[in-house]
């Protein structure tokens, strides 16, 4: 025996010149062989291990941030196709799932006000129509039952007329701010004076202000002002403008209209009262439609808090601003812009 332990020999002839010169053999023993073998063995294992641990890592990584969220996510998702508007994603994280939860919930809160303003415009709605029926309901009844003499029935008969006027204005008011929705405001702009658009207001509203007693003030930027706009529409626009200013205006009040450059092509109007003023939690609200403020809804018998929609709508369809600056018991100042003509 030539080893004393177990070896691995390989042997190669040494040749040239078809002769064989010698061999060389080389003997590596088997235990040595093993223990390499053992060693790469560790390594892989070790390589496993770590690709193991790492998957496990990531694996807990894509719970916590994507598949737990998500999870959060849907849940929100049910309860708002429930009807639970008022639910909250609570996914406070700064990635793409703190994103998607916050535009959720931005759009839980945008359906929930849509939801309001629907109960609001019912509500309202409602309310201006109940009260000139309630009104008709009652001074006929008290003429049927003799309770009103035939000498006053007259008198009443008008207050039921006008009343029925109230409601046939309140009904073509809706059918207008409907057809507005449906169909898109189409504009026919043309060169017109703006001044002579202001005189022809204040010569309409001329018997209401006689009647109250009250004086108009106008100051025009220039002889003639050019404006480039929809002549039929800004004069709806300063009607309703100067029609809420006598209407909100006292006794023997003065109302200012005033016309000033503004910027290089712009003009800008304003009608300014000196009347009740609008609160500023109220002024948040006056544009939008059938809105009127409380302490007005059961005096002004002629609105239905649609002319400042309006107002809006169009200015807004010119691509122009209108604005409101008021105090409460001071008075109010409408104010919109309007391009000049080239
Ligand atoms: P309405 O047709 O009922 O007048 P508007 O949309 O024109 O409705 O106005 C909405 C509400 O804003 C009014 O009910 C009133 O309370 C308030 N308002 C509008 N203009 C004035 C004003 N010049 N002064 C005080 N309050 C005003």
């Amino acid at each position: 025996k030539l080893f004393d332990q177990n070896v691995l020999s390989v042997s190669a002839p040494v040749t040239g010149n078809y002769t064989t010169y010698g061999y060389v053999l080389i003997h590596l023993p088997i235990s040595e062989i093993a223990n390499s073998q053992s060693h790469i063995l560790d390594i892989l294992y070790m390589t496993c291990a770590i690709i193991f641990g790492l998957s496990l890592i990531i694996l807990v990584v894509f719970t916590i941030t994507v598949y737990l969220p998500l999870r959060k996510i849907a849940a929100g998702a049910n309860e708002y196709a429930a009807g639970n508007l008022n639910y909250r994603i609570k996914v406070k994280t700064h990635d793409e799932m703190g994103y998607l939860s916050n535009t959720l919930n931005y759009m839980s809160d945008e359906l929930n006000k849509m939801e309001e303003y629907q109960r609001n415009f019912i509500a309202n709605v409602s309310h201006d129509f109940r009260s000139p029926l309630t009104s008709i309901k009652g001074y006929l009844e008290a003429i049927l039952d003799g309770t009103i003499p035939p000498e006053k029935q007259e008198r009443y008969l008008r207050i039921v007329l006008e009343e029925s006027q109230r409601l046939s204005r309140l009904a073509e008011g809706i059918v207008d701010m409907s057809r507005a929705q449906d169909s898109k405001i189409v504009l026919e702009e043309t060169d017109f004076d703006l001044n002579e658009i202001i005189r022809e207001n204040c010569a309409v509203l001329e018997p209401q202000m006689e009647e109250k007693g009250m004086r108009i003030e106008v100051s025009f930027a220039a002889k003639e002002t050019m404006v480039h706009a929809d002549q039929d529409k800004i004069s709806r626009v300063l009607h309703n403008l100067m029609n809420n200013a006598v209407k909100f205006s006292k006794e023997g009040g003065v109302i200012e209209v005033e016309t000033t450059f503004s910027g290089k092509n712009k003009i800008l109007v304003s009608v300014k009262d000196h009347g009740s003023g609008i609160s500023e939690e109220d002024q948040k609200y006056i544009f939008d439609r059938f809105y009127k403020v409380d302490s007005t809804r059961n005096k002004d018998k002629t609105g239905a808090g649609l002319g400042l929609s309006i107002v809006r709508e169009f200015i807004q369809a010119h691509g122009e601003t209108v604005a409101v600056k008021s105090k409460l018991g001071e008075g109010s100042t409408f104010l919109f812009t309007l391009k000049l003509a080239k």
